[in-house]
C-alpha cells in the first residue's frame, strides 16, 4: 500500500491547479450569476490540451486509458474553484459514457465514445422522472420498438447536462415487466423528431449547470441505440458505481476549496490584534475540517484504485460518496463560520460553496440511498423498501 502520488501524478495535479486558477477563477461570477452562454465546452480545446478528457476511456476508442485516480485528481483541483469546470472531466471520464464502454456492442463503442473522449460530444444521463426518483425502478418512460425505431414516450427531471449535451443515456421501460425488470438504457440524440427540453432549473446553488427536463412525445430512436437492452438494469447499475465515485470528488472539491479559503483568511483577518488563526478556536475548526477533507479523500482514492480499469464494488463507493457528500455540507459550514460576517457576504466565495454542497448529496442517489446501499452490502442482502 502506496499513500504517495507519483512525480507523473503531482506534476498532472499542479498542471490542472494552475489551470484552475488561471482560467476558471476568473469565470466563476459569470456562471454564478446564471449566465449559460459560455460553457466550459467554450474552453474545450484547453481541456484536450490538458489531457483533461476520456481520461479514463479505452485508447482504442480515443481515450487515454490512465487510472481513474487521475481523473479524481483533475476533478478535485477543478471542484476546489467550481464543480461546474469540474463536470466536463466527470462526463468524460465517470459519465454514462462508461456504460456504453462497459456494456454497448462493438458498433456503439466506435460511434459513441471517441466523440466523447475528443470532447466534441457530451453525454447526460436521465434517469429521474417527476414520479420516480429514489424508487427509480418506478420510472414509466416507455420505449416500444416499431420497425427500425423505438417510440421514446415519457418525461425525465433534473438531468445534469440537459439541453446542452448531444447525448441522453435514457432509462426506459421496454415492456410492461414490472420494477427492474423491463428497464434497459437506450442513446436519445438532441434534435431528435419528439424529443424537447423544460426550461432551465432554478436551482439553489450550481448555478450555470445547465440543468432541465427532456421531454419525449412520440420521440424516434434507432434501435441500434439501444445500449442495454431490457433486463439489464443492474448493468445500469453497475455503472454507475463508477458516477458515484465522480459526485463524491465533486464534494470533496468543494470542501478542500472552503479550507484553503478558510485557512488562507484565518492568517489575515485581525481580531483583538492579531490574526484569528491564533485562537485555538480557531484552529480547533481548522483541524476538524481538515480531517474530514482527508477521510473522504482516502475513501475515495480508494474506491477508484481498487476498481483499477474496471467498475468500483458498491461498498467502497458508496461509502466514499455518502461521507464526502456529508462533510461537504459540514465543512464549508464552518469555513463559513470561520469567514465571520464575510462569509455569510456574496462578496465572498463561502455561501456559494455552502449552497453548492448541498446539491451532490441529492444528485447521484441520496445520502439516505447510499447508507442503504452500505448497509446492504454489509449484511449481504437487498432489503425491499416497499
Ligand atoms: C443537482 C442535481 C443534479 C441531478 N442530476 C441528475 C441527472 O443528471 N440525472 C438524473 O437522472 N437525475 C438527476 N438528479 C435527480 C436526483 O438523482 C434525484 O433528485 C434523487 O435521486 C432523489 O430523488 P427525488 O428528488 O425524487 O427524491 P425522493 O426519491 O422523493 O426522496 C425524498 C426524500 O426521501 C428519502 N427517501 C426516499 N426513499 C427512501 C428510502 N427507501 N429510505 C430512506 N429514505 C428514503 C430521500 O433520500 C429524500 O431525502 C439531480 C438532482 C440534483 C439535485
Amino acid at each position: 500500500m502506496d499513500f504517495q502520488l507519483t512525480e507523473e501524478q503531482n506534476i498532472f495535479k499542479q498542471t490542472v491547479h494552475d489551470f484552475a486558477d488561471t482560467r476558471i477563477a476568473p469565470i466563476v461570477d459569470f456562471w454564478e450569476k446564471g449566465d449559460l452562454s459560455l460553457a466550459p465546452r467554450d474552453l474545450i480545446a484547453e481541456y484536450r490540451e490538458l489531457g483533461l478528457l476520456g481520461i479514463t476511456l479505452p485508447e482504442q476508442y480515443g481515450g487515454q486509458e490512465l487510472p481513474a485516480i487521475y481523473a479524481i485528481l483533475a476533478m478535485e483541483e477543478l471542484a476546489r474553484v467550481t464543480t461546474r469546470a469540474s463536470g466536463v472531466v466527470m462526463e468524460s471520464s465517470f459519465g454514462p459514457i462508461r456504460a456504453v464502454e462497459k456494456f454497448g456492442t462493438e458498433e456503439q463503442k466506435q460511434r459513441f465514445i471517441p466523440p466523447c473522449a475528443r470532447g466534441e460530444k457530451f453525454m447526460s444521463v436521465g434517469m429521474t422522472e417527476p414520479g420516480a426518483g429514489s424508487a427509480l425502478t418506478d420510472l414509466t418512460t416507455r420505449a416500444i420498438l416499431k420497425g427500425d425505431h423505438y417510440v421514446l414516450n415519457g418525461q425525465k427531471r433534473f438531468i445534469s447536462g440537459g439541453g446542452h449535451s448531444d447525448w441522453y443515456m435514457v432509462y426506459v421501460r421496454l415492456s410492461d415487466r414490472k420494477g427492474h425488470k423491463g428497464i434497459g438504457g437506450i442513446v436519445a440524440e438532441k434534435g431528435s423528431p419528439g424529443f424537447t427540453f423544460g426550461k432551465q432549473e432554478e436551482f439553489m446553488g450550481l448555478h450555470g449547470m445547465h440543468s432541465c427536463d427532456l421531454i419525449f412525445e412520440d420521440c424516434l430512436v434507432p434501435k441500434e441505440n439501444l445500449i442495454i437492452p431490457e433486463g439489464g438494469f443492474a448493468k445500469l447499475m453497475q455503472a454507475f458505481d463508477v458516477e458515484r465515485c465522480g459526485n463524491a470528488t465533486q464534494s470533496l472539491g468543494i470542501a478542500w476549496g472552503a479550507l484553503e479559503a478558510a485557512k488562507k483568511y484565518s492568517k489575515e483577518r485581525m481580531a483583538f490584534g492579531k490574526p484569528i488563526c491564533e485562537f485555538q478556536a480557531i484552529q480547533l475548526l481548522l483541524a476538524d475540517m481538515a480531517m474530514k477533507v482527508e477521510a473522504a479523500r482516502l475513501l475515495i482514492y480508494r474506491a477508484v484504485v481498487n476498481a483499477g480499469n474496471g467498475l468500483p464494488s458498491v461498498f467502497e463507493s458508496s461509502v466514499a460518496k455518502c461521507f464526502a457528500n456529508e462533510i461537504g455540507k459540514e465543512v464549508t459550514d464552518m469555513a463559513l463560520q470561520i469567514f465571520g460576517g464575510y462569509g455569510y457576504s456574496k462578496e465572498y466565495p463561502i455561501e456559494r460553496m455552502l449552497r453548492d454542497s448541498r446539491g451532490w448529496p441529492l444528485a447521484g442517489g441520496t445520502v439516505q440511498i447510499q447508507r442503504i446501499n452500505i448497509a446492504s452490502a454489509m449484511l449481504g442482502r437487498r432489503f425491499d423498501q416497499r
